[in-house]
């Protein structure tokens, strides 16, 4: 299991994600990769190198405009260490962002489901199985809003998993899950952080508190709801 970081707020995200990667490059991977919003549009950058070629791509971040991002280094477990398969995952229409620490047991079975309607994976991971379930999920009548989807797409995963999550069409939030996988919530001040680790946090923030399994957070720059997706 490898790092996650995510930082929402009013100052551009990429050096927060570029930063807290390097703080976690100590616990090894084999990839990495940051997803970030601005407005309605999503940038994704990733390598199979160091994260410092990603801060060198994105002249150290400047060059990826947004103020809500996700980032992840990768340990394989599903598919061999690529730009593909390197994390953030997007769902086929391009609206959804996922990094995931931990595996998916039932991931074939879902993709096959998926394949049947006509989704094309583009990864050989387990991961991808959940940013295109989300995706697929957000088209169904009975869904409103992403919390819906990701309460959904919890009910049918199995496995272990942390992650972090974002939406084009919901620019100003990121989503957080987890079971069995740490992630961290971390409070700041106009602005808020998950990390699978909190070495990431430390220079930004003190104040943290641990997601318990089943939990989702919904962070805003302003605010942490935490709601339990198992209930
Ligand atoms: N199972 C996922 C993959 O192989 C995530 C691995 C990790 O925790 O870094 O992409």
């Amino acid at each position: 299991m490898c790092g996650i970081v995510g930082f929402t707020g009013k100052t551009q995200a990429a050096g927060f994600l570029l930063e807290g990667l390097e703080r976690l490059e100590y616990r090894g991977y084999d990839s990495a990769g940051i997803a970030v919003l601005n407005d309605n549009n999503l940038t994704v950058c990733k390598t199979t190198e160091r994260i410092k070629n990603l801060t060198e791509k994105t002249n150290g971040g400047k060059d990826i405009h947004g103020t809500t991002g996700i980032g992840h280094t990768r340990w394989a477990t599903h598919g061999e260490p690529s730009d593909r398969n390197s994390h953030p995952h997007l769902g086929g229409k391009g609206k959804v962002a996922v990094v995931h620490n931990g595996i998916i047991e039932n991931y074939l079975e879902i993709r096959e489901f998926l394949e049947e309607k006509g989704v094309q994976f583009t990864s050989q991971t387990d991961s991808e199985v959940v940013a295109q379930l989300l995706e697929y999920c957000l088209g169904l009548d009975e869904v409103h809003c992403m919390q819906d989807a990701i309460y959904m797409v919890l009910h049918r995963i199995e496995g272990a998993y942390a992650f972090g999550i974002v939406c084009a069409d919901d620019p100003e939030r990121i989503y957080a899950a987890r079971k069995d996988a740490p992630l961290l919530l971390g409070y700041g001040d106009g602005c808020n952080f998950i990390a699978s680790d909190v070495t990431a946090l430390v220079k930004y923030t003190r104040d943290v508190s641990y997601m318990e399994d089943g939990e989702v957070a919904v962070l805003t720059c302003d605010s942490i709801q935490v709601y339990n997706a198992m209930e």
